[in-house]
């Protein structure tokens, strides 16, 4: 397979290239400057003719210009290879089935947009010059000793021989534990970022003992992998790698040397320039090693982020033909049948239904008979694995998103709101729509004069993700949203579920007010609020197996009149609720 990192970075590589051409040459020219210092410091006239040491300091001078503006040059590549991975990997999230979120969790996508990307940031910047430097150096030190004595460099070769099999040994089983030690830092960081994000799911839900463990328990197993490590690479390691310092290899070099010297093949001036540049060859070696640590763990972030951009796209057509849509378009679902990717069951089996013009149509069945998925058809948060959904006979798959999306609106029971105005929340996407419109939205929507009786109105800033609204509240501003956006298609799937007795009819009259002159898809496990659709369809384990009006369901033994039953039911202790605008107040 083609290395993921050189694949990722191809905006960049010509930089990257530079870089290490410019740190390879400066510790070239440093070299140099070493060789004549060392052989010329041990000549008879060394002091009395300066020249050569005047022009070992300009070599000095000349490397150090030089390794600085290789990191200049790195430096810049990083900064510019990630905007252009947080940009690739942003454009490909807007292209992907929305479903893709869904699946994946937006902890996961958030991860790679921070951590992995911050990964590859560190090694261009940093990692690459060095790199070029660290393969350089032992090759050319090498290559200059043996120049000068090959036979102090066999001499020299042999001690490193000798060091690499004492720390390869010693290091067996190193490499499997850091891809494991990737993989759990991983998962970890993705728990993490989970866990955060859904604190108030955790708090609410399970008092955060239940995901706690979770988290918990792959923080044990990562200290765990840590310590089997520590204790795996004790001693030995520790001392093979004493062996790749200056110290012992000096030692090495000296007691050959001296031999050598004693056989008459070696001079004085060639011992001291191998003595000078074994120290700094050995010095390379240690940082190579952790630098290939480095590289392993690039490795794994850009294979991640080449994994999500290869995620195929949503398919649309090339060229969508221009289609004329009526103003309150029909939709048909015909023989649809949907199951998630890896699932054998199916979620949705063979359905099929007409919403006509204007009509209203209610979904009602137990919690996971396939509500939700349904509805996220329609937008195209997945497509259908058989059967087709058409809006005015139209496929929707042979639409542009940009048509579909022309056509249809949703609010959904989680809406996210972003870290901006409540005006630019509204307005998201029509910026250009006045400010009196969206007021009148927001007034049909019912949270208009919650709005205004914040100290900055519709300039207050929501937090980012809503957080300091109620559910209620974002529910509402979904609904205005909605409204400002005006499109003939509604899908609804629980807008109201937040709602508590005391907001529950602003929130119905908002959406009363959306639904009017629109055709809609509507879900809500509040049976009330869709009693009086122009037509229920009651789902049963992913299958349509009731039609009707309200009525003429209840008028005859049905799976509709025991949810009825069980909805009515319910309200008689539903009443006894907290007020959730209390309880966020
Ligand atoms: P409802 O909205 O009626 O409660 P859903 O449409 O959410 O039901 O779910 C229908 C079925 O599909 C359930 O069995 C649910 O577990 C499953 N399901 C929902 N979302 C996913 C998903 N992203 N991946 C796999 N299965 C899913
Ligand atoms: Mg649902």
């Amino acid at each position: 397979m083609k290395n993921p990192i050189w694949a990722l970075m191809h905006s960049v590589r010509g930089r990257i290239y530079a870089a290490m051409a410019g740190s390879a040459t400066s510790y070239l020219l440093n070299l140099a400057a070493m060789v004549m210092f060392a052989y010329n410091i041990t000549q008879p006239q060394a002091l009395t003719n300066l020249t050569w040491l005047l022009i070992c300091l300009l070599l000095v001078a000349a490397s150090t210009v030089l390794r600085l503006a290789s990191f200049t040059i790195s430096h810049l590549a990083s900064y510019k290879l990630e905007v252009d991975l947080r940009s690739q990997i942003a454009d490909k999230l807007a292209s992907l089935p929305l479903g893709y979120i869904t699946e994946h969790g937006s902890g996961r996508v958030a991860k790679l947009m921070q951590y992995n990307v911050t990964n590859l940031h560190a090694f261009v910047a940093d990692s690459t010059p060095m790199l070029a430097k660290l393969y350089v150096a032992p090759l050319a030190s090498l290559l200059v000793c043996a120049v000068f004595s090959w036979q102090l460099s066999l001499w020299l070769i042999t001690g490193l021989t000798v060091g690499f099999v004492v720390l390869s040994r010693a290091m067996q089983g190193h490499g499997d534990t850091s891809a494991l030690y990737e993989e759990k830092n991983a998962a970890f960081n993705q728990q993490a970022v989970e866990y955060i994000q859904a604190m108030s799911v955790v708090r609410a839900f399970d008092s955060g003992s239940q995901s706690y463990d979770r988290l918990h328990n792959t923080t044990v197993e990562f200290k765990e992998l840590l310590t089997r490590w520590l204790a795996a690479s004790g001693h030995s390691v520790r001392f093979a790698m004493w062996l790749f310092t200056p110290l012992p290899v000096l030692l090495w070099v000296g007691l050959g040397g001296w031999w050598l010297m004693h056989l008459q093949v070696l001079e004085l001036s060639a011992l001291a320039v191998v003595l000078l540049l074994s120290g700094g060859l050995v010095e390379g070696i240690m940082p190579l090693m952790w630098l290939n640590h480095a590289i392993k763990r690039s490795q794994v972030a850009a294979t991640d982020i080449q994994q999500m951009l290869a995620q195929p796209s949503l398919p649309e057509p090339a060229q969508p033909e221009p289609v004329k849509f009526s103003k309150t378009p029909s939709i048909a679902v015909e023989n649809l049948s949907f199951r998630y990717a890896g699932q054998q069951a199916w979620a949705l089996q063979n359905m099929s239904f007409n919403i006509e013009p204007g009509q209203i149509v209610a979904l009602v069945g137990a919690s996971g008979s396939g509500k939700s998925t349904l509805a996220r058809l329609l937008p195209r948060f997945w497509d259908p694995e058989h059967g087709r959904i058409c809006i005015d006979g139209h496929d929707i798959r042979h639409l542009s998103s940009e048509q579909l999306m022309s056509q249809m609106a949703f609010v959904f029971q989680d809406n996210y709101l972003f870290d901006e105005s409540l005006l630019d929340n509204l307005r998201l996407g029509y910026e250009h729509i006045d400010q009196a419109l969206v007021e009148d939205a927001a007034k049909a929507a019912q949270i208009h004069d919650f709005i205004v009786s914040l100290p900055d109105g519709y300039q207050t800033m929501v937090g980012a993700g809503g957080v300091r609204l109620s559910g209620g509240q974002r529910q509402r501003i979904a609904i205005a949203r909605a409204l400002v956006q005006d499109k003939p298609i509604l899908v609804l799937d629980e807008a109201t579920a937040y709602a508590d007795p005391d907001n529950e009819h602003l929130l119905m009259q908002a959406v009363a007010q959306l639904m009017q002159g629109r055709t809609v898809l509507i879900i809500a496990h509040k049976l009330n609020t869709i009693k009086d659709a122009d037509q229920i369809l009651v789902i049963d384990h992913g299958q349509l197996i009731e039609r009707g009006t309200h009525d003429e369901l209840l008028a005859k033994p049905s799976r509709y009149s025991q949810l009825w039953q069980a909805y009515e039911n319910s309200q008689t202790w539903l009443l006894t609720d907290d007020s959730e605008e209390q309880r966020y107040a």
